[in-house]
């Protein structure tokens, strides 16, 4: 065993870690071929205002329908795609068919103002080339810019200086709304965060699934003063509040006690087809 331990021997003599790698690679190699044949598609998941129960916003949220594996969620391929550099060719698909479809439910529901918001690597978001494209994306698609969201997550926009924080400026020019996903979970520099043109901070699941509800006493209430302190320093930079990941009703009511502005999560609806939110938006219109 000491010399099976032995630098790098394991990628020669460890079977499970073979097949684990021989799997990764099928799965990497069979993304851009994939992407020819069509087999990505969106799901979008409602982003509710915690208030009223508006649905404000749907993320988009892609799976791969692959021909063996059923389908497969972005969690086993999207890291694969940002190694490969597929991703932003992936990344321009899917910024491509979310404003299609947000301009599909724009034409039909105006009073609606629904925002779409897309997850950007950090690949795609370090790329200067990312202004032209969204920018081309509304064009082609006759999206408004202000009904597009952009989730980068903290580690993507944390410390970027120089040409991607001009990218950055110059998305937020355009019109388009900037969130930070999965705050918290990344290494935040306040400072730094308060200079950045950014619209929305998204509060990672962690935080909202140790808040406290009624009648669960085991909840660490340190989690509840987290959240209570994120939407505080938020709102005190004009932010918007998205509570990830709530999974219950006493959760939705708990963050809309803390000002939390809005909710996602299973609570109100996992990620569906288009078509789904269609008629969830036909039924809220009756
Ligand atoms: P994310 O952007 O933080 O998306 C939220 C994830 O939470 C989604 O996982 C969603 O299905 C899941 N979720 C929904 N409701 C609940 C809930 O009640 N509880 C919990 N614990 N989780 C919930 P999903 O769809 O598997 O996506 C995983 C991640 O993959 C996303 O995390 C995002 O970082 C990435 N991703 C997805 N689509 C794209 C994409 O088009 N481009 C890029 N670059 N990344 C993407
Ligand atoms: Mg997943
Ligand atoms: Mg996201
Ligand atoms: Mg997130």
């Amino acid at each position: 065993w000491a010399k099976a331990e032995g630098r790098g021997r394991w990628a020669v003599y460890d079977p499970e870690r073979s097949a684990a790698d021989i799997a990764r690679s099928a799965l990497a190699a069979g993304l851009p071929a994939a992407l020819d044949r069509g087999e990505f598609v969106l799901h979008y998941q409602p982003i509710v205002a915690l208030l009223d129960g508006r649905m404000q916003a749907v993320e988009a949220l892609v799976r791969w329908r692959h021909p063996e594996l059923g389908l497969v969620g972005p969690d086993r391929f999207i890291g694969l795609a940002e190694e490969t550099g597929l991703i932003v060719r992936l990344g321009e698909w899917v910024l491509g068919q979310a404003c299609r479809d947000a301009r599909a439910w724009h034409r039909e529901f105006p009073e609606q103002r629904l925002v779409v918001s897309v997850n950007l690597a950090a690949r795609q978001a370090d790329d200067p080339a990312i202004v032209d494209t969204v920018a081309d994306v509304l064009r082609r698609t006759g999206l408004p810019a202000e009904l597009l969201q952009l989730e980068l997550t903290e580690s993507a926009v944390m410390g970027t200086a120089g040409e991607p924080l001009r990218s950055l400026h110059r998305l937020a020019d355009l019109g388009v709304r900037l969130a930070i996903d999965d705050f918290g979970t990344g290494y935040s520099n306040l400072a730094y965060l308060r200079r950045l043109p950014i619209h929305c901070l998204k509060l990672a699941g962690p935080f909202v699934e140790g808040i406290r509800t009624d009648g669960d006493d085991t909840a660490d209430h340190r989690d509840e003063r987290i959240v209570d302190a994120l939407v505080r320093l938020a709102h005190a930079l004009e932010l918007w509040v998205t509570a990830e990941a709530v999974e219950t009703g006493a959760q939705a009511e708990r963050l809309r006690s803390l000002r939390c502005d809005t909710g996602q999560g299973r609570w109100f609806g996992p990620p569906v087809p288009a078509e789904q939110i269609t008629a969830r938006l036909r039924g809220g219109a009756a």
